[in-house]
């Protein structure tokens, strides 16, 4: 078995670990496989053992990797911050986008979706740990978001993403992580339909699973220890 193969098995062993913790299904928690700054060839690899979904933050390097890989059945999820000009290709080549956090944005992702593809699937990233330099729209202007982009053509709002600040503690983690599962219940209260809370990563799977998170988005604990460099046009 390959270095790719055996970490991405022992991932899939701590996901359902925390999913039968949590008392939730075998497969309560998909798995994304973050290949940023990782080459094609390492996709592949991840591919060959049994992964479809992959994230990507960097739209040049991403659309480099499609290209080299379009003779496999992939699902790409974006999951960067999202820029303005950056929206048409996103919109064009992606099935879900996960750091939604303007309206001005998700207008122009709804225009930009071209016609012939399924909805864009879409996450609005929430700023669960209140610091002011991490993305997100802050828990109460969530709501207000979501219905919002709920009724916006060519998209499908599925629920809420968080990148918590990284704490040791399980019991901090889980406390942030508590408050994108309660915003996601307070939504389909208010009449929404969403099944996706987008939260934990190579660090802090666990806590996440146990809050109820249905999708990790898992890098380095998968390919390794992300090295960036002027190589990788990380735009
Ligand atoms: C890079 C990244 C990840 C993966 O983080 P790891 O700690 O390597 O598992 C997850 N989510 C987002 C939004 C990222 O940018």
């Amino acid at each position: 078995m390959g270095a790719i193969d055996a970490a991405l098995q022992a991932c899939l062993a701590r996901i359902a670990s925390a999913c039968a913790e949590a008392g939730r299904g075998k497969e309560c928690a998909r798995l994304l496989a973050v290949s940023k700054t990782f080459p094609a060839a390492a996709v592949r690899a991840a591919h060959g053992a049994g992964q479809r979904c992959f994230g990507e933050s960097y739209v040049q390097e991403a659309l480099a990797k499609m290209d080299a890989l379009a003779d496999l059945d992939l699902e790409w999820h974006f999951i960067g911050p999202l820029q303005s000009n950056k929206t048409r290709v996103i919109a064009e080549r992606f099935a879900w986008v996960h750091g939604l956090e303007r309206e001005k944005i998700a207008r122009r992702l709804a225009e930009q979706r071209p016609p012939g593809l399924p909805p864009l699937q879409v996450c609005i990233q929430v700023n669960v740990s209140g610091e002011a330099s991490k993305s997100g729209v802050p828990p109460e202007q969530a709501l207000q978001l979501a219905q919002c982009v709920a009724g916006l053509p060519n998209l499908r709002l599925r629920g809420f993403m968080a990148i918590p600040e990284p704490t040791p503690e399980l019991a901090r983690q889980r406390a942030r992580f508590r408050t994108l599962a309660e915003l996601m219940r307070q939504a389909n209260r208010a009449g929404l339909d969403l099944d996706t809370l987008s939260m934990g990563m190579s660090s802090d799977l666990k806590a996440a699973i146990l809050e109820g998170a249905t999708l990790v988005r898992v890098g380095t604990a998968i390919f390794g220890t992300r090295q960036y460099n002027d190589e990788v046009n990380q735009t």
